[in-house]
């Protein structure tokens, strides 16, 4: 038996979702006419109450469509130092938008709204770049799967709105914030000028995002998605297991939720493990007292027993649990992490 806690992107669809992806009405996207792609759409937007929204193949291209949308050539935006638009999506805030990122120093990914307000620049000060965005994650990837205050949220928005500053959300795992902290999505629709959402972590879907904004940001995102090669034919078929994921696979996050939290609490008991970051949503993310095993040898152990899990650098490790992780395999890992003791 593989167990897999590499991501939550590992899953392969259900049987369930396999029998909706092959009944499903389907034309060409590029045209509008995938009905299928154009009910997810729809679907989706109004989850979040906004007006309009449009599926992609990734989640770095709705994060891109949205950072390009917002800025002009020369601008800079404000994440966190642990953002995934910052870290982890190519350098293509640069290569697609010819923007900076101004990095802040939060905690587990998450930033103060006075951090972000000390982060922007007088806009009248030429000789430095100008801030036109705001982009935060939640939950935050490389913060552990930490989920946001809604409140902090509320505050930085008035800092944007102050300062004539867009806001975006990078939604990749909101699902499990949604499910967490038993939040309202159309909160979060009335708050941010664009969300973006991956249906493909712990939904399960083997493909697709979605961005979502007002009328006029995704009628432009349309041409966006075309420049950068997203536009796509029957995508219905992949469409068609975002309605099913949204239909049955949002409420059972909650028992990835409970199986990470019982990981962590297992790892914390173990004499090897230095430390474990809180476990709010499905990451795990520890570190090793080296002196106790290296982490070379303790991926081996793990391997030995079919477990894959990933090194973040710098010493930290994570897992993440989801839809294919079962109660079987939970059992061979808690019991695998007690052994190695
Ligand atoms: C996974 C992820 C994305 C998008 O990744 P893709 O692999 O391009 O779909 C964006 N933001 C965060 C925080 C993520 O974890």
């Amino acid at each position: 038996m593989e167990i897999n806690l590499i991501s939550d992107t590992v899953t392969k669809p259900t049987p369930g979702m396999l029998a909706a992806m092959m009944k499903a009405p389907v034309g060409d996207d590029v045209f509008k006419n995938d009905p299928s792609v154009n009910a997810l759409e729809e679907r989706v937007a109004d989850f979040f109450g906004m007006e309009s929204a449009l599926y992609f193949p990734s989640g770095t291209m709705t994060n891109q469509t949205a950072i390009k949308l917002h800025t002009q050539p020369g601008d800079q935006l404000i994440c966190d130092k642990y953002a995934h638009v910052y870290n982890y999506e190519g350098g293509g805030v640069s290569f697609n938008s010819s923007v900076s990122c101004k990095l802040v120093d939060g905690h587990r990914g998450m930033m103060t709204a006075s951090q972000v307000e000390a982060s922007i620049n007088p806009p009248d000060f030429y000789h430095s770049p100008l801030t036109s965005l705001v982009c935060i994650e939640n939950t935050t990837n490389k913060g552990g799967g930490a989920c946001w205050e809604f409140t902090e949220l509320e505050k930085i928005k008035e800092v944007c709105a102050t300062n004539g500053l867009k806001y975006h959300l990078d939604g990749a795992r909101l699902w499990n914030a949604l499910v967490k902290k038993e939040e309202d999505a159309k909160k979060y629709g009335a708050l941010f000028d664009s969300i973006s959402v991956c249906l493909s972590k712990g939904l399960g879907c083997p493909v697709g995002s979605v961005l979502v904004g007002n009328k006029t940001l995704i009628d432009s995102a349309l041409r966006i998605r075309k420049v950068l090669g997203g536009g796509m034919r029957q995508s219905g078929f992949l469409a068609a297991a975002g309605i099913y994921a949204l239909d049955n696979h949002i409420g059972r996050l909650k028992e990835d939720h409970q199986k990470a939290d019982e990981i962590g609490q297992v790892l914390a008991q173990q004499p090897y493990t230095k430390k474990v970051e809180p476990v709010e949503t499905n990451i795990i993310i520890f570190e090793l007292d080296e002196s106790q095993i290296s982490e070379k040898d303790f991926l081996d152990r793990l391997a030995k027993k079919q477990i894959s899990i990933i090194g973040m650098g710098q010493g930290k490790l994570r897992m993440v649990t989801h839809l294919d992780y079962t109660d079987e395999m939970h059992a061979v890992l808690l019991k695998t992490l007690q052994e190695i003791s």
